[in-house]
């Protein structure tokens, strides 16, 4: 079905409106969309960390900045999926797995293969995100049951250039392309707070909601600073820009799940309702978002219940919450190391 493309002035408007008319329109296109108390909940595991050869500025896992970050080889599948299965008790309904690469090597395809399958069977949604996808790659992970892949346009397309040098835009598309040509969902979004102007916050979400068809997962996150990153000093960005953000991601994808991702950990609960009012309806559960640190899981939960939302997919309601507590309790046994997100 063909969609009207969005027009650079069309997105520009919305993010000129007054703040509550356009969380207004935001919350109406995602209650039209949306059980607005619903909130999709999914695990991310780093599965290899750091020493990348990307120079993403944002990124202590580059290996030319010196963070200080403990660098990992592939997992090993038996310990993906013990995690996996931790993912699934604690309320999660997606598995994401990253790995810090330019692009997956033959040689790693196999165990990647066997992660989704394996991950697959215990009735779990497979995500990964590995870098760049060929058409074989891509091919193969779908084959194998893969049912969304990551891959962030992470700015716009005019500001890109300031941020990563080692891959292009157009790479990005490409990847994206693959994706889809695989048959697979798309999960596709990226990063405000790098030192863009408002211009290219619109640019990002022009070139997202413009792309041939709609990423059906839009996470957006918001830049953690990282010390030993070229980002680090960074002026911070105001709360309420990004809130925009998410609401302007709403109205222009209005089927796709917009998350809440990097950055969550520093936004109190307030900030973090007001997000979801905006339209942001998923999450990423757990410590880990690749390198930088998540709430951890009793947070979350309490703000469910304080709420009144439920994870989607999942067979909680909100007055069966108190279950949770077994599962915070396994969340705390296993309370991971902090990672940070984004392939
Ligand atoms: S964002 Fe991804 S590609 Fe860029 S440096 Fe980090 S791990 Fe590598």
């Amino acid at each position: 079905m063909s969609r009207t493309p969005w027009t650079r002035e069309q997105v520009l408007d919305l993010f000129h409106r007054p703040f509550f008319d356009l969380l207004f329109e935001a919350q109406q296109v995602h209650r039209a969309h949306f059980d607005a108390n619903e909130v999709q909940v999914s695990t991310l595991l780093s599965i290899k960390t750091g020493a990348c050869p990307e120079d993403c500025k944002y990124c202590p896992q580059s290996a030319r900045y010196n963070t200080g970050l403990e660098t990992e080889r592939l997992m090993e599948v038996e310990k993906v999926l013990e995690r996996a299965r931790e993912a699934k008790v604690n309320g999660s309904s997606r598995f994401c797995m990253g790995a810090a690469w330019r692009n997956p090597k033959e040689r790693d395809m196999p165990y990647l293969v066997k992660m989704v399958q394996e991950v697959k069977a215990m009735g779990l949604e497979t995500c990964m995100t590995l870098g760049m996808l060929n058409a074989e790659q891509a091919g193969r992970l779908a084959e194998a049951g893969l049912d969304y892949y990551n891959h962030n346009l992470d700015t716009s397309p005019e500001f890109y250039g300031d941020i990563i040098t080692t891959r292009t835009y157009a790479d990005r598309l490409n990847t994206l392309e693959n994706v889809r040509e695989a048959g697979m969902k798309v999960c596709s979004g990226g990063i405000v707070g790098l030192g863009e102007s408002p211009e290219d916050r619109a640019g990002l979400l022009l070139a997202l909601a413009n792309l041939p068809r709609q990423p059906e997962s839009v996470p957006i996150n918001m830049l953690v600073k990282v010390k030993g990153t070229p980002l680090e000093n960074q002026e911070e960005l105001d709360d309420f820009d990004f809130i925009r953000t998410i609401a302007v991601a709403r109205i222009l994808m209005p089927k796709s799940h917009v998350r809440l991702s990097a950055g969550r950990e520093k936004m109190n609960d307030q900030m973090q309702a007001l997000c979801f009012m905006a339209g942001a309806n998923s999450i990423f559960y757990g410590c880990k978002l690749l390198t930088t640190p998540n709430p951890d899981e009793n947070s979350d939960l309490q703000l469910f219940k304080r709420l009144g939302l439920r994870p989607s997919g999942v067979s909680q309601k909100p007055d069966e919450m108190a279950e949770i507590e077994l599962h915070e309790q396994i969340a705390e046994q296993n309370a991971p190391k902090p990672l940070y997100y984004e392939a």
